[in-house]
């Protein structure tokens, strides 16, 4: 670790070492600092990724592949089951990843492009002067060191504190943040090659249960429900201890996994002097499902490409690094997530029994490709009174 890098990445996630491969690669020196002693580990996620968003960044490996998805299976509130074949899920479902290895694999890879990396090694706070982010303090093996950057990448994930330090208001509202717990379960009966997603205010309020397959009669078995609906007696381990002793009574929980989604929109401001903040710690999570590798791998690679850019003019100013802001903004990514907001906003009011109507509805439609906006297309198109309900929605889907 030295004293003075290009850019300095906090936290060593998909958001992290795609920001620090980046930098290497544009010739930028560069250090990921991670403060847990190893990357990838422990795992806070349901490692299901789409096959073409993952082949954005780095080619599949059976090495960091558990699984492999060519379906997907939707059950209703009252147990209707709809099933979302390879015919017209496509060739490009998805896949479950391994975390452990597939994280460890992206830092490696960071690594090989010429980027320091360290472990055990915690941002504590930031260098600031006249306003602008200068560097960090660095704790490390019970020593505290000043590494100063011209850029500072906060890629540290939901529990994100850089940023805040920095002065950006990163508050989440509890009703926003998903309180999630998931299970890795041995020894179960399930559809090896399809994901499953549990609905219903019975199930998860204001959330989703999930079955992601692992291999052989293995799957993470998780939930995700609205802080707000989250109570003594009825938190996100409640709802999921009832279901799995229903559905997986002699299952073996190998694993036990808490964490925290933010399901809210992403910050109003990812760029400042000297900074960028990318990955859940931007809140670019997808707001429907939860979903954040591909957003925090794909915020990453752009923060970086956009500071070696204000880097090389001399100006690193928030002015010129809004350029990310914008981009990514202004992307497919970031056009979705808000269009996901706004579908979630609407899905989590649902009472079951429209749920059921709309998932009953939509069973036997035959979609080319399986995808949320088709999904939403074919659900309007089958329930028209529906585009009045949705609004603004509807009509940016047409
Ligand atoms: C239960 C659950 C299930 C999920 N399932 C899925 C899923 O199936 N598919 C999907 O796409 N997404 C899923 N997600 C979301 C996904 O895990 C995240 O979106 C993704 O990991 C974000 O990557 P990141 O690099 O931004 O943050 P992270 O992966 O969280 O990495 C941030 C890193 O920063 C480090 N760090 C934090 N503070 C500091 C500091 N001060 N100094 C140094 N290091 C620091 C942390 O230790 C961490 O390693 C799930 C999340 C949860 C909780």
């Amino acid at each position: 670790m030295k004293s003075k890098y290009d850019m300095l990445v906090i936290g060593g996630g998909p958001a992290g070492a795609l920001a620090g491969k980046t930098a290497a690669e544009k010739g930028l020196s560069a250090l990921i600092v991670e403060k847990r002693p190893a990357i990838g580990a422990p795992v806070r996620c349901a490692e299901g990724i789409g096959k073409e968003a993952l082949c954005e960044f780095i080619d599949p490996d059976p090495r960091w592949i558990s699984a492999e998805m060519t379906g997907a299976t939707i059950v209703a509130p009252d147990g209707f089951v709809m099933k979302l074949g390879s015919e017209m899920a496509g060739s490009k479902v998805g896949y479950v990843l391994d975390r452990k290895i597939f994280d460890r694999e992206l830092v490696w890879k960071a690594a090989e492009a010429g980027c320091d990396v360290t472990v055990k090694s915690r941002a504590a706070a930031p260098i600031l002067e006249d306003g602008a982010v200068k560097g960090a303090k660095i704790e490390h093996a019970g020593k505290t060191t000043d590494v100063r950057a011209d850029v500072v990448i906060a890629a540290d994930g939901v529990e994100s504190k850089f940023s805040r330090w920095c002065g950006i208001d990163t508050t989440v509202p509890v009703r926003e943040i998903m309180s999630s717990v998931q299970y890795v379960m041995t020894d179960i009966d399930i559809d090896e090659q399809s994901t499953v997603f549990y609905l219903g205010n019975e199930v998860a309020p204001e959330g989703y249960l999930w079955v992601f397959p692992k291999g052989k009669r293995s799957a993470n078995v998780g939930i995700g429900i609205s802080g707000k609906k989250s109570g003594e007696g009825h938190r996100a381990k409640d709802y999921l201890d009832r279901f799995v002793k229903k559905t997986f009574p002699e299952g073996k929980t190998i694993e036990y996994i808490p964490g925290g989604v933010s399901v809210c929109r992403p910050l109003a401001n990812t760029a400042a002097d000297g900074l960028l903040i990318t990955g859940d710690a931007a809140r670019v999570v997808d707001p429907l499902t939860g979903g954040g590798i591909y957003n925090a791998m794909y915020t990453g690679r752009l923060a970086a490409e956009v500071a070696a850019v204000c880097i090389g003019k001399g100006d690193v100013s928030r002015k010129a690094l809004m350029m990310y802001d914008r981009s990514w903004r202004e992307s497919k990514l970031g056009k979705s997530i808000e269009r996901n907001y706004l579908i979630k906003e609407y899905v989590i009011k649902l009472p079951d029994t429209k749920l059921n109507e709309i998932i009953h509805s939509v069973s036997n439609i035959n979609m080319k490709e399986f995808s949320t906006i088709n999904l939403i297309k074919e659900i309007i198109r089958v329930n028209p009174k529906l585009v009045l309900e949705l609004g603004v929605l509807a009509a940016s889907l047409r």
